[in-house]
């Protein structure tokens, strides 16, 4: 890791916020620019979420981390490498480090990234969620990827069924995309996506790579701020994230498989959506230990299991009261600091009060291509 050899420009940067309803006074960002991307020093981000540092080293491949009895961020050793809760997420910017040798992250990744996961609660378009939208990945004519022990639109059609069932004793209104026999197009499914109120979608999939790579993947869109042309699934850039990490964490912690991170990417169809959407790969068509699994009635159970207490974590968080009832513990848990920084509102007008929020600093709207 090297500091940067480019002009850094370091500025104070009060950010307008609304005070609170117990008036807590404003949280002062340090905004540093390095090649015209603002940086947040993690000890700002530490500061912010009360958290302590826990390991604090420079180095080649050294992992900074901090967090407190609940949470645990740990930094490294890719630069693009972050471990929330001991999961794996991809930053959207390298973090780098400032001429005084602190950890910077991209203000983008403060804002689109760590907080909703943090506090979902905060995320300011919230819907409660009613419906899901189970999109089996592939069908009809449209196999996917296929390997000697598996084809995956048998597989998808098989998982997708099972967890409409799973997801209808939860309550949930559920709607499937596609079955076995039908083909629709990413914009059929998309249209059948928007007519839904209060929906995420749900895409199901199986991954495609070297015989020994393995593991369960999930996916979003990637934020605003990095597409020329923010699409309309942007618009829950936010929520997008939240409900990804929920997912993913279930997953793994639910199945034990091997954590292959949680990415953000431009699929049309996710891009094309209107609510909080996800795509899971739950494993590898081409890796054997993985198919012998997938091929498992119990394991996909347990993947039905662990997707529908994903969805429970996120909906939990999405819930209009969810700041008097934290979300259960199953995805992520809120940091210990949740209760102290959650605005409260006064006893009498708790019902009527929308919940004012104090935010991580929002990322600029600068167009920039994306490098994706
Ligand atoms: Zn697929």
């Amino acid at each position: 890791m090297r500091i940067s050899r480019f002009f850094s420009q370091l500025c104070l940067l009060t950010l307008a916020l609304t005070a609170p309803l117990n008036a807590q006074s404003a949280f002062a960002w340090k905004i540093i620019t390095q090649d015209g991307i603002p940086y947040i020093p993690l000890e700002d981000v530490r500061s912010f979420y009360k958290f302590t540092p826990l390991k604090k080293e420079r180095g080649s491949d050294a992992i900074q981390s901090i967090g407190n009895n609940a949470t645990r961020l740990e930094f490294g050793p890719g630069e693009r490498e972050l471990k929330l809760q001991g999961y794996k997420l991809q930053l959207s910017k390298p973090y780098r480090y400032s001429e005084t040798g602190d950890l910077l992250l991209s203000q983008e990744d403060v804002s689109k990234l760590l907080d909703p996961i943090l506090r979902p609660v905060y995320i300011t378009n919230r819907q409660e969620v009613k419906t899901v939208v189970i999109d089996p990945g592939h069908g009809g004519h449209d196999v996917g990827v296929r390997s000697a022990a598996i084809r995956e639109s048998d597989f998808t059609q098989l998982i997708a069924r099972a967890l409409a069932e799973e997801l209808q004793k939860r309550h949930y209104t559920v709607i499937l995309t596609q079955d076995s026999n039908s083909f629709r197009s990413n914009q059929q499914r998309a249209e059948i996506t928007r007519r839904q109120d209060n929906a995420i979608f749900i895409s199901l999939h199986l991954n495609s790579g070297r015989s020994d790579t393995r593991g369960i993947q999930t996916y979003t869109t990637a934020p605003a701020a990095f597409n020329e042309h923010p699409v309309p699934g942007n618009e829950h850039d936010a929520a997008n994230i939240a409900l990804a990490f929920a997912l993913h964490a279930a997953l793994i912690s639910r199945t034990g498989a091997t954590d292959a991170g949680i990415k953000r990417s431009h699929f049309s169809l996710l891009s094309s959506l209107n609510c909080p959407a996800a795509l899971v790969e739950l494993g590898y068509a081409t890796n054997e230990e993985d198919c012998t699994a997938l091929n498992s009635e119990a394991y996909r159970q347990t993947l039905c299991t662990a997707l529908a207490d994903g969805i429970d974590t996120f909906a939990a968080a999405m819930k209009p009261d969810a700041a008097m009832s934290p979300p259960p513990a199953a995805g992520f848990t809120p940091p210990a600091t949740y209760e102290e920084s959650a605005p409260k509102a006064t006893e009498h007008d708790q019902q009527a009060e929308e919940p004012q929020k104090k935010d991580p600093p929002k990322p600029s709207r600068r167009k920039r291509r994306s490098r994706r």
